[in-house]
């Protein structure tokens, strides 16, 4: 895949507001939110869709990219009343950068009208 704007905020090139880093994963908050909180999970790993996954291949970094996702709601206090994990795929889910990520958002009653 062609590099993305996140592997530049993966190697701290542009400044992001970073919530949760390991060495397979980096969350930080998304520039344009759309809930109080709203968050990207992305993989070090560049893989650009949802799509290009190989469960045997990634299936310790999916783990990862979950876990992340927990405790990130968990330290940001949403865990208990729920939120929302979206990964979205290709032209018809909107998808705008081709690196896997998914988005946590939560700190208020979402609602679901993604037709
Ligand atoms: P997608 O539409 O691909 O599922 O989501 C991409 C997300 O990345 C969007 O919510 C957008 O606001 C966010 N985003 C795009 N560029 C940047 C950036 O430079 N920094 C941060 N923090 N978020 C970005």
């Amino acid at each position: 895949m062609s590099e993305t704007i996140f592997s530049k905020i993966i190697r701290k090139e542009i400044p992001a507001t970073i919530v949760f880093e390991n060495d397979k994963v980096l969350a930080f908050n998304d520039i344009n939110p759309k809930a109080p909180v709203h968050v990207l999970i992305i993989p070090k790993q560049e893989i650009a869709r949802v799509t290009d996954l190989k469960p045997a291949e990634h299936a310790e970094m999916l783990s990862e990219l979950f876990s992340a996702a927990n405790k990130v709601a968990e330290e940001l206090g949403i865990a208990k009343d729920g939120f929302r994990l979206v990964i979205n795929c290709g032209k018809n889910a909107g998808q705008e950068v081709e690196h896997l990520h998914i988005h946590l958002l939560g700190g208020k009653p979402l609602g679901w009208s993604p037709g």
